[in-house]
């Protein structure tokens, strides 16, 4: 069944680690280094830890490149792979029921395990709630969950389906809905809940919505969308706990509500592979190829930080986006095959009857552009590198505007070079102020 890959592993390694006997052969300085050793590896056995996006790209590009071994993929849900994006959208509106993931199983020749976890990692075996799993690759996909606030009162989150399909079962007409946090997933929910006719009240304790996102100056332009759907929006209001039948507010205050959502961001969930000589630190640490700190362990999606040469820093991103190719990357690497992974990110927002999408990365941006008038229906804020002399595009989010967008992410893979005066006009392509990178 096998095949001999052709491995490049990293040689550098968590101390103690047997894998420093190479690099100390290599008589490399210690610490994080770049170079590799070629060695000769049968991959038998892939093992696959998280059973969403990730994970079934994973086991589809494996046998798009050939791969003809077994594939165990491990899913800590119950259900088969599935799409979570229509979740706070077309499934909340009613408009669908179902979000599987097409795929076959058999004809992947995949052993899907599901609701199964996976619960320790030692030398080539991954342990899980029911059993243990020797494997020649691993790949670590395990996503994120959302981050609770305190306190005792039922405190609803949106991540699964089973959490999307209770709280559409809930949000019926007149109900007092409370969301915690006006980030992507709030904003989305607000949306679909106010369209089923619930009393909305988003609170959010920083200046603007999705500040943490995107920055409260663009976020701020987005607040008027709130009062137009008839969502109450309260901006700079801390939340102390969540109680039964309402929130406590840090000043004594109280809000009353029937169901309260919190959508104050997600993480990894990756103590299960303390010990496991995996460096971990906001997300599972991974090299420009998804190489984990341990030799033939990958990971990729929600839960991998990945260093980006582009950006020049670690970049963890929890969009859809990443989930759907990254694993390409994965699967060259098992199958012996360097590509490395660093893409310009990119994801998108359906909400108030907007289409909000962004690409790139602007922590580092040197300054802000804005093009056509957020006031409207369709305009765009790019974000500028660089001195006046040579501004480089880094990041842009545009509201209406997918042709902008898809521009614009090509000029910033290009190297970002633009004329700030042409970009700032709407009436001039994206890509046309686009400049030669020099
Ligand atoms: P996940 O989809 O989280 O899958 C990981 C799986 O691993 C889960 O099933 C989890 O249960 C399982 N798991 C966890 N721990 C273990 C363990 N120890 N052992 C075994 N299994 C484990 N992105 C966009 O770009 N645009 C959008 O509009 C958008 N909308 C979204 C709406 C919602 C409601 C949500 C929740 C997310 C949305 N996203 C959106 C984000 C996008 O869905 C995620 O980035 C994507 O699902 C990440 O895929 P993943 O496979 O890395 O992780």
């Amino acid at each position: 069944m096998g095949t001999l890959f052709s491995l490049r592993t990293p040689l550098s390694y968590p101390a103690g680690h047997r894998g420093n006997q190479a690099r100390q052969a290599a008589q490399l300085a210690p610490g994080w280094c770049p170079l590799t050793t070629e060695v000769r590896v049968r991959i038998d056995r892939v093992v696959i830890a998280g059973a969403g996006l990730a994970g079934l790209r994973t086991a589809e590009e494996l046998r798009g490149r050939g791969y003809p071994g077994a594939i165990t993929m491990i899913g800590a849900e119950s259900r088969p792979p599935y799409d979570r994006p229509p979740l706070t959208k077309k499934f909340m509106t009613g408009q669908l029921d179902d979000t599987s993931l097409a795929a076959d199983p058999v004809a992947l020749g995949l052993d899907l395990r599901l609701g199964e976890a996976a619960t320790g990692l030692a030398d080539g075996l991954l342990r899980t709630s029911r059993g243990e799993y020797p494997f020649d690759a691993l790949v670590l996909a395990t996503g994120a969950a959302p981050v609770r606030l305190p306190g005792r009162g039922r405190q609803w989150v949106l991540r699964t389906f089973d959490d999307a399909w209770a709280l559409r079962d809930a949000l019926l007409p007149g109900v007092r809905l409370v969301v915690v946090g006006a980030g992507w997933i709030g904003a989305e929910l607000a949306t679909t809940a106010a369209g089923r006719g619930c009393q909305v009240t988003v609170v959010e304790a920083g200046a603007a919505p999705l500040a943490g996102a995107i920055g409260a100056e663009v976020g701020l332009r987005t607040v008027p969308w709130y009062p137009a759907a008839g969502v109450d929006l309260r901006l700079g209001q801390p939340v102390a706990s969540v109680e039964d039948g309402g929130l406590a507010l840090p000043d004594g205050g109280w809000l009353p509500a029937d169901i309260i959502v919190t959508a104050i961001g997600v993480r990894p969930q990756l103590d299960w592979l303390a010990g496991s000589g995996v460096s971990v630190g906001n997300g599972i640490e991974v090299d420009g190829q998804l190489r984990t700190s341990v030799p033939r362990v990958y990971a990729a999606g929600d839960c991998a930080a990945f260093l980006s040469a582009r950006y020049q820093r670690r970049l963890r991103v929890e969009h859809w986006d990443n989930a759907l190719h990254a694993p390409a990357a994965v699967a060259a690497g098992i199958t012996g095959e360097e590509t490395g992974y660093d893409p310009v990110p990119y994801f998108w927002s359906e909400q108030f009857g907007r289409m909000v999408q962004y690409a790139g990365h602007h922590t580092g941006a040197d300054r802000l552009l804005w093009r056509g008038d957020p006031a409207g229906a369709r305009w765009a804020a790019c974000w500028l590198a660089g001195d006046t002399r040579q501004d480089r595009l880094v990041a842009l989010l545009t509201v209406g505007h997918p042709k902008d967008l898809v521009q614009g992410r090509r000029v910033i893979a290009a190297g970002g070079a633009v004329d700030p005066a042409r970009l700032a006009d709407p009436a001039v392509a994206v890509r046309d102020a686009a400049l030669a990178v020099t």
